[in-house]
């Protein structure tokens, strides 16, 4: 496995919608799609990646707006956690109502729990569950690379103060899910650039 990451910065709150592929095989998904963009569809053509999910990993609208339109192009489930799911169906539970972005609400045809691993053709996921910026938050696990969402980004933490938010929890996930991974482990946030676990061990000042 040669893990692979295609990233683009989406919608105007900046989301990082990333298409994460096995160079080897082309096997891959799609996470966060904030937006559906003709470029994602353009390189995934070009490298013949196969998309096997489209993983939201959470329900604010700014990390699912794109997702009908990828599921039309694609024939890949939505997939997340039973806790979010709601919000991809409503327009209040997702935030799109209240930042006023209206976003094509789908439905996610699969969930998806702590611990469990999901096979993506040769890639194989592990599922962390990540309470605290929303109550189904996950982060994606992918051999050393962990897709944090909004748990956790380079020098700073998710907020924890939309509705369903939680500080305590966000803190026990980041601690117990994620501080806990090999310090060379690359993190790949919902927003901002990468980093490093052993970097954020030493350098975030919220931790
Ligand atoms: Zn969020
Ligand atoms: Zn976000």
């Amino acid at each position: 496995m040669k893990l692979c990451v295609y990233k683009e910065e989406v919608t105007p709150l900046a989301v990082n919608a990333y298409i994460a592929y096995d160079a080897e095989t082309g096997d891959g998904l799609l996470i966060d799609p904030g937006e559906f963009t003709e470029s994602m569809g353009r390189y995934v053509e070009k490298n013949r990646i196969r998309i096997h999910y489209i993983l939201d990993t959470h329900g604010h609208f700014d990390h699912i707006g794109g997702n009908a339109a990828a599921r039309r192009l694609w024939e890949a489930p939505i997939v997340c956690h039973p806790l979010d799911a709601p919000m991809l169906e409503s327009a209040e539970l997702s935030g799109s109502d209240f930042f006023g972005m209206p976003i094509e609400l789908s439905k996610a045809e699969q969930t998806i729990v702590d611990g469990q691993r999901l096979q993506a053709g040769s890639l194989e996921l592990e599922i962390l569950h990540t309470p605290g910026h929303t109550p189904g938050g996950v982060c994606v696990k992918i051999g050393d690379d962990v897709f944090t969402g909004d748990t956790l980004f380079a020098g700073g933490v998710g907020r924890y103060d939309f509705p369903g938010g939680n500080r305590a929890a966000l803190f026990q996930s980041i601690r117990e899910k994620l501080m806990i991974l090999p310090e060379a482990t690359r993190i790949y946030p919902g927003h901002g650039p990468e980093s490093q676990i052993g970097v954020e061990a030493r350098t975030n000042p919220f931790l």
